[in-house]
């Protein structure tokens, strides 16, 4: 089978012939149809943050295929069943983040592409228990953003406890951010989405954004607080300052949600402001497999639209780099020639 692979940090992937590997116990082999490309990715070739994969290995944690071996002990599972291969490829299920329903916070968690090979390849493994079935109806290269974009996005609005009466800031709309701001709509919520891009403004406003704001010409801070500022903001630019921007533009009370993790990144927190206004700085990591469950549902009852360009999987290079630059649309999906 075909891998893209990380050799080392900073260096193209190299596309690999690999055996086809063998499922353990508790895991399932897929044959992936899709598998989407997740900024996370880029960051993981990189080693930009402070806890490193170690190469050689596959990055894509937005793998979507057919169970096609069962290891020993899978009964809930059949071969042939689509399932979504998520960022969390693991996690205990006895610690105390566990039992109380947050699984993405356990400290034994294996991550997929990061922690042990993921879905930039022809086939891969994945943990029973965490392999998410794909409803009828939703098509693979739909279904492979929903596995971290979707997800992310959908915990990180619920993180936010966003309500109808809302002004909430989608800071980004790219792969995470196109996602997000629909997720924030079905919210009820009045949605001002901010870029850098022309095509991602005009994305924005074709999937309902009420605000569009251009970083590049106005002040995000600015533009939000002269609309009573926002209760709630996104922050899912991988820019260091588009964090500051938002958070000026939050009202009293106002919650900024950090997701978004460019390397190396800090943002200042001005003590003053944010005790006597009442801020909270929320970090969120993806979302459990019952939110991913919701963002499936969601998608399946057409309420959400993926905006995807398919390519195939020797594109990577070229494909990253189009990332980096801003020339897609949302997101790239490496379509495996079995897609929808
Ligand atoms: P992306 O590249 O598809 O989207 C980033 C968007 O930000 C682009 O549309 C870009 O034009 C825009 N942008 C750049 N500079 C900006 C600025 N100054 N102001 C406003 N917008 C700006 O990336 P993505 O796949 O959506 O991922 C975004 C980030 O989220 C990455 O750092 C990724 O690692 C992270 N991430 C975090 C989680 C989590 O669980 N916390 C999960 C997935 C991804
Ligand atoms: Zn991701
Ligand atoms: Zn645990």
């Amino acid at each position: 089978m075909k891998a893209a692979v990380v050799r080392a940090f900073g260096e193209p992937l190299v596309i690999e012939e690999r055996p086809d590997p063998e499922p353990g116990p508790g895991q399932v082999r897929v044959r992936v149809e899709a598998s989407g490309l997740c900024h996370t990715d880029i960051h993981a070739a990189n080693g930009d943050w402070p806890v490193k994969p170690s190469p050689p290995f596959v990055p894509g944690h937005e793998g979507v295929g057919l169970v096609e071996a069962l290891g020993d002990g899978v009964t809930h599972l059949a071969v042939g069943q689509r399932v979504a291969v998520p960022w969390l490829g693991k996690a205990c299920g006895r610690c105390e983040h566990c039992l109380s329903g947050w699984e993405t916070l356990c400290e034994q968690q294996i991550n997929t592409g990061y922690g042990c090979d993921g879905g930039y390849a022809e086939k891969m493994l994945a943990w029973a228990d965490f392999a998410q079935p794909v409803p009828e109806g939703i098509s693979p290269l739909d279904a492979a953003p929903l596995t971290c974009a979707g997800v992310t996005t959908y915990k990180a609005l619920k993180v936010a406890e966003v309500r109808p009466s809302q002004l909430v800031a989608i800071s980004g709309v790219g792969g995470l951010g196109h996602l997000a701001l629909q997720y924030a709509k079905i919210a009820g919520a009045t949605v001002a989405a901010i870029d850098v891009t022309d095509d991602k403004l005009e994305l924005a406003a074709e999937l309902g954004a009420d605000i569009v704001i251009d970083a590049r010409k106005e002040d995000p801070g600015e533009v939000l607080k002269s609309h009573g500022g926002a209760h709630a903001a996104i922050a899912l630019a991988v820019n260091e300052d588009a964090f500051s921007a938002v958070y000026k533009g939050l009202r009293r009370g106002g919650k900024l949600v950090l997701v978004a993790m460019p390397a190396h990144g800090t943002i200042p927190v001005p003590i003053f402001e944010t005790v006597l206004n009442g801020i909270s700085v929320i970090g969120s990591i993806v979302g459990t497999r019952q939110d991913l469950a919701e963002v499936f549902d969601l998608h399946a009852a057409g309420r959400t639209r993926v905006i995807r360009e398919s390519r195939p999987l020797a594109s990577v290079n070229e494909s990253i780099d189009d990332v980096l630059h801003g020339r897609i649309q949302a997101r790239i999906v490496f379509d495996f020639g079995e897609g929808s």
